[in-house]
């Protein structure tokens, strides 16, 4: 029996749990089955996993040659005569590793400098009014310098005193980098980028620079796009960038290098897209050191005396990124997992190649609920049953234009060139059955020009709808809809295949004023 509190005001119950120990055969094969169970699973999972790596490995190498002569105009100051000096290569550019090179556009100079005692330059950090301002030994990581404990002056008109410091001398002073630029000609320089690539799952190899290109051309978008040889300042106008005002400061600029490859023996087609863009954050604050520069010196002995000269360089780093794909997605309504297509077509219909099966991602409905059809309900048709139609696993009747490798009864033959069909030879079903543009989803998501217009919106908010182009926006948004709802992860959707019966349905919804359909272009 507990004794009664007497207390009650302090006292408070407390529980405590009892620990029983039971000697069960079947208490202890349970347990080991949940962990074995567990296990399994993790092992599973694991190998599993594998599959989604569905990014195809490329491996790359990239040589880089920058090329051009700058005349630059360096002051000096005794006498206050300019001196021009020519610049080539080997002095405006730097090793860089990995796939990047440097070129320098402008830079500050601190000559003569040697080991010994100097004031620091005045900053908030540095000045000081007597010795006890300073401290011996004192290592700050902004200074250029150990303190030596002494306050003296830095300057006699206005006067001005900062601590002593033992360092490279004179200091480097505080210089905001000269305008314009003094390499701002560096515009006009040119890199000629060689890259080989390898696509080791399919044991080809390539490189950008064939036997029979033209090497006098210059990079161009529209007129020259396989051109590797780069103007500097053609690649800041792509990404509206100003070279002049980059050189002053420095950047980072990417050059992305994205191989779209079709390795089928007998469409083969695998060549380069270059593309721009620029990677460091031009709007930083001054604060946070916008730009790119960095230290470097050049020692030389005089007098017996090592002495060096300190250059603050601001540059352009360029970056190359290569990636590249030969995989496409196809989903057939019939069937539960997507398939992979990595192989080569050979000829065959996309329709006939079997795949890699990999599992359909899970699909996240709450964009979806965001749609306006499920805002309204039309009201029920009188006579017409109010359940949402299921698709028909009867055969569907085949009209006389389909194809024969249409399973469907609704696809039409491909407008592409011959040597690109095959790629549109893809029915929305494997085997014979009814036609996924007839069921509700497809006719209220993917044909509903509300729906449609409502996710471009949705997007993009301040988006003009023009009559001219509407109908190309719907059209487009509808394709990127079906391979959202069908492939789930936006990964698989930029390379997923559209049906031939889906291309065609959306098409006749919102056709085209002029011309022909251009097709699947990789999204990159
Ligand atoms: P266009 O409007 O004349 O250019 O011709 P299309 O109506 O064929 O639309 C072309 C655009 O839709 C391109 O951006 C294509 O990448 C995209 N597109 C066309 N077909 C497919 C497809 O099968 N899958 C995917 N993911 N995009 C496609
Ligand atoms: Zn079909
Ligand atoms: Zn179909």
């Amino acid at each position: 029996m507990p004794a009664r509190c007497q207390f009650p005001q302090i006292c408070q119950s407390v529980q405590v749990a009892k620990v029983v120990h039971i000697q069960s055969l079947w208490m202890g094969i349970l347990k080991n089955l949940i962990i074995t169970g567990i296990l399994v699973y993790l092992c599973f999972a694991l190998v599993c996993d594998k599959r989604y790596q569905r990014k195809e490995t490329l491996i790359s190498s990239v040589h880089t040659k920058v090329k051009g002569i700058a005349e630059v105009r360096e002051e000096i100051l005794e006498n206050g005569k300019e001196v021009h000096r020519v610049f080539d290569t080997a002095d405006y550019t730097f090793p860089v590793q990995g796939n990047s090179f440097f070129v320098m556009t402008n830079f500050l100079k601190t000559k003569g400098q040697v080991q010994g005692l100097c004031p620091e330059h005045p900053t908030r950090r540095t000045l000081c009014s007597s010795d006890q301002g300073c401290i011996k030994g004192w290592l700050d990581p902004q200074s250029k310098g150990i303190q030596t404990g002494k306050c003296i002056p830095y300057k006699l008109q206005p006067p001005k005193t900062t601590c002593e410091v033992s360092a490279w001398c004179p200091t480097e002073a505080p210089e905001e980098p000269p305008q314009p630029a003094l390499l701002n000609s560096a515009e006009n320089f040119t890199v000629l980028i060689k890259n080989n690539i390898d696509f080791p799952g399919h044991n080809y190899t390539t490189r950008n620079i064939l036997p029979d290109l033209n090497i006098t051309c210059t990079y161009h978008k529209t007129e020259n796009p396989q051109c590797p040889i780069f103007r500097l300042g053609d690649i800041f106008q792509e990404t509206g960038d100003n070279f002049s005002e980059v050189a002053i400061k420095g950047g980072i600029m990417g050059i992305e290098i994205y191989w779209d490859c079709n390795l089928d023996s007998w469409f083969h087609h695998c060549r380069p897209k270059y593309s721009f863009r620029r990677l460091d954050d031009k709007n930083t604050s001054e604060s946070l050191y916008p730009g790119y520069n960095f230290r470097y010196a050049k020692y030389y002995m005089e007098n017996n005396v090592e002495k060096r000269t300190l250059i603050k360089v601001f540059g352009v780093r360029f970056d190359i990124l290569v990636f590249g794909s030969t995989l496409k997605y196809v989903s057939f309504v019939d069937e539960f997992h997507i398939r992979m297509v990595g192989e080569q077509l050979l000829g065959r219909s996309l329709q006939d190649v079997k795949g890699k099966e990999i599992p359909r991602p899970l699909m996240d409905f709450t964009d979806l609920s965001r749609l306006p059809l499920s805002l309204q309900d039309p009201p029920p048709i009188p006579g017409q049953p109010e359940e949402i139609q299921l698709l028909s696993e009867e055969e569907a009747p085949r009209s006389s234009s389909s194809p024969s490798w249409c399973q469907c009864g609704n696809c039409l033959p491909s407008q592409l060139p011959r040597s690109h069909q095959c790629l549109e030879e893809l029915c929305c079903r494997k085997k014979p059955g009814a036609c996924i543009t007839t069921s509700e989803p497809f006719k209220q998501l993917i044909l509903s020009r509300r729906a449609l217009q409502f996710l471009l919106l949705y997007q993009e908010p301040l988006l003009k709808l023009d009559a001219d182009a509407t109908n190309n926006q719907l059209r487009h948004c509808a394709y990127r809809c079906y391979a959202t709802w069908r492939f789930g992860s936006k990964d698989l959707a930029d390379f997923a295949i559209l049906p031939s019966c889906c291309r065609w349905r959306i098409r006749k919804e919102f056709p085209k004023s002029e011309g022909q359909y251009s097709g699947f272009k990789s999204p990159y």
